[in-house]
C-alpha cells in the first residue's frame, strides 16, 4: 500500500517571519494530529526559507522541498539554484514543471527531463507535474498532453529511478480557482497515468509510484478525493498558507 503525500506549495508567498510561524504551527500540529504511518507531510517554501524551514522540521516527520532547481549542478548561471545546494540546505523534495512555470518560464518536457536527471542524480525525489488547460480538456485533449508530458519528462528513466519520482495531477483549470476536477474526473486522469506506467516499467513499479492530485483542494473535499484508488494525497496551494486548513487535509489522508 502506497503512504499518502500531503505537500503544500507556498509559492512565492510567506515573509521571513510569516514562513517560520507557519512552519511552527504545521510541525507542532502535526506532531499531535496527524498519523504519520498514513501521510508523509511536505513543506515547500520560496528557496530563502528552505534552510530555516527545515532546521525547524528537523527531528519532526515533516519533510522539506523547494520549488525548482536548474538543470546544471553549478556555473555561471546568475539567480539560478542547484539541486545540490536545496540537498544541503535540508531538503528532500523538488517540485518540477509547475504549470506556473510552464506557463510563465516556458520550461518544457525536454528541460524537465533533464532537471528530473539533475534531481535523482542528487539523491532527492521529484514530484514532477503534469496537467492540461481548460482548453485542452474542452478539446477532449487532456489524455494526449498529459501522456506526452509524462512521457517526454519521465520516460527516459529506468525502473529504479522511476521509483524516485512522485507525479502530481494538476489540472491548470483547477490550480487556483476555487474549482476542482470532480472525483471521478480526478482518478480518471490518474488511473490513465497509472496505466501509462504500467506499460513501460510494469505493475510493481507503477503501483510504487505515488499519483498526487492538486488543484483547489481543501478541507472540505479532500477526503472524497484521496479515497479513490490511485489518488495518493495532494499538492496543496493556497489551502497550505493557513496551518489549519494544511493539517486539515493531512487528516483526511
Ligand atoms: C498548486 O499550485 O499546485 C495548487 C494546487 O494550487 P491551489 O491548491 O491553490 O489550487
Amino acid at each position: 500500500m502506497r503512504k499518502k503525500i500531503v505537500a503544500g506549495n507556498w509559492k512565492m508567498n510567506k515573509n521571513f517571519e510569516e514562513g517560520m510561524a507557519l512552519t511552527s504551527e504545521v510541525v507542532n500540529m502535526v506532531k499531535d494530529e496527524v498519523s504519520h504511518e498514513k501521510v508523509t507531510v511536505i513543506l515547500i517554501p520560496p528557496f530563502v526559507h528552505v534552510h530555516p524551514v527545515a532546521a525547524l522540521a528537523k527531528g519532526t516527520p515533516v519533510l522539506v522541498g523547494a520549488q525548482n532547481c536548474h538543470q546544471e549542478a553549478n556555473g555561471a548561471y546568475t539567480g539560478e539554484i542547484s539541486a545540490g545546494m536545496i540537498k544541503s540546505c535540508g531538503a528532500t523534495h523538488i517540485i518540477l514543471g509547475h504549470s506556473e512555470r510552464r506557463m510563465y518560464f516556458g520550461e518544457t518536457n525536454a528541460l524537465l527531463a533533464s532537471k528530473v536527471n539533475t534531481v535523482l542524480s542528487n539523491g532527492l525525489t521529484a514530484i514532477y507535474c503534469c496537467g492540461e488547460t481548460l482548453e485542452q480538456r474542452n478539446a477532449n485533449k487532456h489524455f494526449e498532453v498529459i501522456e506526452s508530458q509524462v512521457k517526454e519528462g519521465l520516460f527516459h528513466l529506468d525502473a529504479e529511478q522511476m521509483k524516485q519520482i512522485v507525479i502530481a495531477y494538476e489540472p491548470v483549470w483547477a490550480i487556483g480557482t476555487g474549482v476542482t476536477a470532480s472525483t471521478q474526473q480526478a482518478q480518471e486522469v490518474h488511473a490513465f497515468i497509472r496505466q501509462l506506467l504500467v506499460a513501460k516499467y510494469g505493475k510493481d513499479t507503477a503501483e510504487s509510484v505515488c499519483i498526487l492530485y492538486g488543484g483547489s483542494v481543501k478541507p472540505d473535499n479532500a477526503a472524497e478525493l484521496f479515497s479513490q484508488s490511485d489518488i495518493d494525497g495532494g499538492l496543496i496551494g493556497g489551502a497550505a498558507l493557513q496551518s489549519r486548513s494544511f493539517v486539515d487535509i493531512a487528516k483526511a489522508c
